[in-house]
């Protein structure tokens, strides 16, 4: 047999020989590998090589240094590769993340949670949790930020969306499900899931849809801000590790959810009136009419960084909700540049990705300045901020993502104004015309 002779150690064929693991002999494996009194096949040594890998790399990452807090400005810097704009917000969430991460590495209690915990000295300060609201139009970048912070940190990370969960016993999502997706992305290591970042979208959805409580008592609303607010604030979450509605006889993972770190968003449609008339009301009631009319003139992206927590109790949130999300910002409505910016400029920008997969065919792709500029306006017009460049730009490539990988001729792909109007196809060089020119 001619692999078997070519490595030292290696079994000599025989009848008798056989793998000491899982039984199968000399011909119906690859290699065997002999020691004293006993051999390995092939399939066996990778078999028990992957189950080391994934131990050791659990280990390590266990034995990991504790977590490291970056600065606020190191943390600024990550999100500024990814995402365009919104200053005040990246520069209030590097804050934000920073303390909420000091305050874990600092706390008298890391680590003593899990193992029961003491009791605290009568002079402790306790740095508090601060959970964060962003508020801003769809496709401005929250989801986006929440998801660089926590690549940045190294920290697991979840989405999920406020409208699917209900207060327990509703059909519908319960809250624990989203400590759940956290430890999945955490691949079930507790420790590092109680570290995490949740992104709680749509969160603007659970508000009461009228301010009197007395005459509708919205289930999908408060019952689910009552359910939240033992997550956002700190508790030991039971978490079904398969998922789903609760079931008496599952077994649970507990999940200590005090230093996970919630960040909610919402587009908030319609709070800009509440701060509005919250603002012309004060400020008329000391008699400053003037100062009325400026406010009346602000744009929606001004008024919104102007929310206190009444402008979200009138929205129809309860306090107590409200008081679990300390530090609030808004985000804003991206401009035309901004759209291009995101188009050209960041780490993972849409035409540099598009140029990268052309480039590996040989490809050049290239994108007028003012083909940039009319996808912009496209977007716009669409009112989805930056969600509509990828579907925008998608469209438009779909033919030249077809043809050029079957066609070698092909050397360049330009994208004018005229082509992303419709009014023309992609400008296509190929080999022939460039020897030309
Ligand atoms: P939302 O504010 O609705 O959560 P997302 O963060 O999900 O918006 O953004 C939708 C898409 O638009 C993502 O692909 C994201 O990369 C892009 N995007 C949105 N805002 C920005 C931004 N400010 N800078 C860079 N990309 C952005």
């Amino acid at each position: 047999m001619r692999y078997l002779d070519s490595v030292l150690n290696m079994a000599k064929p025989g009848n008798t020989t056989s793998c000491s693991f899982c039984g199968k002999t000399h011909a119906e494996v690859r290699k065997l590998i002999q020691g004293p009194g006993v051999y390995i096949c092939d399939s066996c040594v990778l078999l028990c090589k992957s189950v080391l890998d994934k131990e050791l790399a659990v280990e390590a990452r266990r034995a990991a240094p504790s977590l490291r807090v970056s600065k606020p400005a190191e943390i600024k810097r990550v999100l500024d590769q990814f995402c365009v704009g919104q200053e005040q917000a990246k520069k209030v969430l590097s804050v934000a993340v920073h303390n909420h991460y000091k305050r874990i590495v600092h706390s008298p209690l890391a680590g003593e949670r899990e193992s029961g915990g003491r009791s605290r000295g009568a002079h402790e300060v306790d740095i508090e949790k601060t959970n964060i609201l962003l508020i801003g139009p769809t496709g401005s970048g929250k989801t986006l930020l929440a998801r660089t912070l926590a690549k940045a940190l190294d920290v697991p990370f979840a989405i999920a969306d406020a409208t699917t969960l209900t207060e327990a016993g509703y059909v519908g999502e319960d809250v624990e499900n989203i400590v759940l997706r956290l430890l999945q992305n955490a691949d079930y290591d507790v420790k590092r899931a109680q570290r995490g970042i949740v992104y709680i979208d749509e969160i603007d959805k659970i508000a009461r849809k009228t301010e009197n409580v007395s005459i509708t008592r919205d289930v999908s609303g408060e019952g689910v801000q009552q359910a939240l607010l033992k997550i956002l604030e700190g508790t030991i979450c039971s978490v079904p590790p398969q998922g789903g509605r609760k079931h008496p006889q599952q077994e649970y993972i507990r999940v200590d959810t005090t230093d996970i770190l919630f960040i909610c968003g919402g587009a908030f449609v319609g709070l800009e009136r509440i701060i509005q008339r919250r603002l012309g009301n004060r400020v008329m009631g000391f008699g400053h009419v003037d100062q009325a009319h400026k406010a009346a003139q602000y744009d929606r992206n001004e008024i919104l960084k102007m929310a206190e927590p009444e402008d979200l109790i009138t929205y129809g949130f309860i306090p107590e909700f409200i008081g679990r999300l300390p530090m609030m910002t808004a985000l804003d409505e991206l401009n035309e540049q901004q759209l291009v910016d995101i188009l050209t400029e960041t780490r993972n920008a849409l035409t540099k990705q598009y140029a990268k997969l052309l480039a590996l065919d040989g490809v050049e792709l290239e994108f007028t300045p003012d083909a940039l500029r009319a996808l912009a306006v496209q977007a716009i017009k669409k009112g989805t901020g930056a969600r509509a460049l990828r579907s925008l730009l998608e469209k438009l490539m779909l033919d030249v993502m077809f043809e050029v990988p079957g066609n070698s001729d092909i050397v360049g792909v330009k994208i004018t104004k005229p082509v992303v109007e419709g009014d023309s196809k992609p400008i296509i060089r190929t080999k022939a015309n460039k020897a030309a020119a």
